[in-house]
C-alpha cells in the first residue's frame, strides 16, 4: 500500500507556517513500514485541490489530507473529496450535536459555517476530534482510501494517534528499523567516499548527513519483524565499522561530550582545560555532560600572553620564540592547567580564529590542541576553514575528539 500526504492551506504556500503535519504523518507512516513517494501542498482552491487529488490517486492507494476543514468558505477539503468520489454531502447528527455542545460549553455563539463542519460525504467514517470543532473522516471506494484531517496540529496529532494509526496498521506488513552511527574527525564527503558502494542497496540502506561538526549515517532496514530487520542491519554496521571504526564515536541518541565525559568519569580521570581561541566553548561542551563535576576541575580562558604565563605557567621564552599559536605553547598550557589542578588530564586550544590576524606561516584556521595525560604530552595541529564562529566550534569539537582517542 502506497500512502501519500496532501497538505491543504494557502498559508503553507506563503511560507507563513511550517508543514509540521506532513512531517508528523510521514514519520508515522515510515514507522508503519508504508511506502510513500510523494507529498503535495496545495492552496485553498477547489480546482487545484481536485487536480491534486486526481494526481495523488493516480500513484497512491491512500491519501491523507490535512487542513481545510474549518467553518469558512475557503475550507474545501471534504467538498473536494465528495466531488472526486462522486458523493453527496450529508449531515452527521452526532457530530453536529457535539459541535453545538462544544460551543455551548464555551458560551460562544455558533456561526452558519459551524454546521458545515458536521457535513461529510455520504458513507464516511467519522474521526472524532476531541480538541476542536472539525471532525475528520475516512472514505473508502474502489480500493482508494482518503483520510481527511484538520489543519491545527493540536487537533490533528491526537486524531492521528487514536484513530488513523490503528486504521493504517491493517495495511502495513513491514517494520522499519533505523539506527544511527555518529562520526567525528572526518568530513561528510570523505566519510561518504569510503562507503560509497554501500549506498546503492535498497534494503538495508545507508544515508549520510552532516550535522554541527559531525557526520551521521542512518542505517535502515525493512522486514516482516523487528528482529528480522535488526538482523539485516548487523552485517551492514559491521562493514561500516570495519572501514570507519576509528571515527565512530557513538550510536543513536548521544553526543560527543556525553561519550567523552562518561569515559572520563568511568575511568576516574580528572581534567582541566586551558582555552585560548575556543574561549570557553570546549569547557561548556564537556560540562553539558551530567555528572562531570566528579572529574572536571577547571576551565580557564587564558586569552592574553600574560594570562597564559600568570595562570598557566607558560614560559615567556616559549611565547617569544614560538609564539602563542604554536605546538610548544599548546603543550605548556595543557601541562600547566593540569599540574595547577593536580589533574591527570589537561587539554588546551590555541589558534588563529580570524577573520583577521593571520600571517603566511600562521594562517587563519591554524589551531593547536595540546594534550597532557598522566605525564605524557601530545599535540594536534588543525587547519580549519570558515568563519570565526565555525573555526572556534570546530576546534572545540576536534579537541573533544582528540581527547576521546
Ligand atoms: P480551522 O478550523 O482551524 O480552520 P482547518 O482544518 O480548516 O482548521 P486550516 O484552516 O487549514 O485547518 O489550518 C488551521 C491552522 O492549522 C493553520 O492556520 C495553521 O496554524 C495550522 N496548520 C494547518 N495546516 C498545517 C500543517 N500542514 N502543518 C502545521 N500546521 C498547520
Ligand atoms: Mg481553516
Amino acid at each position: 500500500m502506497v500512502v501519500e500526504i496532501l497538505s491543504v492551506g494557502t498559508e503553507l504556500l506563503l511560507g507563513d507556517i511550517l508543514n509540521t503535519n506532513a512531517q508528523y504523518i510521514s514519520k508515522k507512516a515510515a514507522q508503519l513500514g508504508m511506502a510513500s513517494y510523494y507529498q503535495t501542498v496545495v492552496g485553498d482552491n477547489m480546482d487545484r485541490i481536485n487536480s491534486a487529488l486526481e494526481a495523488a490517486f493516480e500513484r497512491s492507494d491512500i491519501v491523507i489530507t490535512t487542513g481545510g476543514l474549518g467553518p469558512t468558505d475557503d475550507d474545501l477539503t471534504k467538498e473536494a473529496a465528495a466531488e472526486f468520489f462522486k458523493l453527496d454531502m450529508e449531515l452527521d447528527d452526532y457530530s453536529w450535536n457535539k459541535i453545538k455542545k462544544f460551543f455551548e460549553a464555551r458560551g460562544v455563539a455558533l456561526s452558519h459555517g459551524n454546521k458545515k463542519q458536521a457535513y461529510f460525504p455520504v458513507g464516511s467514517v467519522i474521526i472524532p476530534n476531541d480538541n476542536g470543532t472539525a471532525p475528520g473522516c475516512i472514505i473508502e471506494q474502489g480500493g482508494k482510501r482518503i483520510i481527511i484531517l484538520p489543519g491545527p496540529p493540536k487537533e490533528m496529532e491526537p486524531m492521528f494517534d487514536k484513530t488513523v494509526e490503528p486504521y493504517l496498521e491493517q495495511f502495513s506488513d513491514q517494520t522499519i528499523v533505523s539506527e544511527t552511527l555518529r562520526l567525528c574527525g572526518i568530513g561528510e564527503s570523505s566519510a561518504a567516499e569510503k562507503i560509497r558502494d554501500l549506498f546503492s542497496g535498497s534494503n538495508p540502506t545507508v544515508a549520510p548527513y552532516a550535522k554541527e561538526g559531525e557526520v551521521i549515517f542512518r542505517l535502515t532496514a525493512k522486514a516482516g519483524s523487528h528482529e528480522e530487520a535488526q538482523a539485516m542491519l548487523e552485517p551492514l554496521k559491521g562493514d561500516i565499522y570495519g572501514r570507519l571504526g576509528e571515527y565512530i564515536y557513538g550510536e543513536g541518541e548521544t553526543s560527543l561530550e556525553l561519550v567523552v565525559g562518561n569515559e572520563l568519569i568511568s575511568r576516574n580521570m580528572s581534567i582541566a582545560m586551558a582555552e585560548s581561541c575556543t574561549g570557553g566553548i570546549l569547557s561548556a561542551r564537556l560540562i553539558n555532560c551530567p555528572g562531570i563535576s566528579q572529574v572536571f576541575m577547571e576551565g580557564s580562558v587564558a586569552y592574553s600572553n600574560a594570562a597564559k604565563m600568570n595562570s598557566l605557567g607558560v614560559k615567556a621564552s616559549t611565547l617569544e620564540e614560538f609564539g602563542a599559536v604554536s605546538e610548544e605553547t599548546a603543550i605548556e598550557m595543557a601541562r600547566g592547567v593540569a599540574v595547577k589542578n593536580g589533574c591527570r588530564v589537561g587539554i588546551s586550544t590555541t589558534g588563529v580564529a580570524g577573520p583577521d590576524g593571520g600571517s603566511e606561516d600562521k594562517p587563519v584556521g591554524l589551531v593547536y590542541i595540546g594534550l597532557y595525560m598522566d605525564g605524557a604530552e601530545k599535540v594536534k595541529k588543525l587547519t580549519l576553514t570558515g568563519s570565526r564562529e565555525r573555526i572556534r566550534n570546530q576546534a572545540a569539537i576536534l579537541a573533544l575528539d582528540f581527547l576521546r582517542r
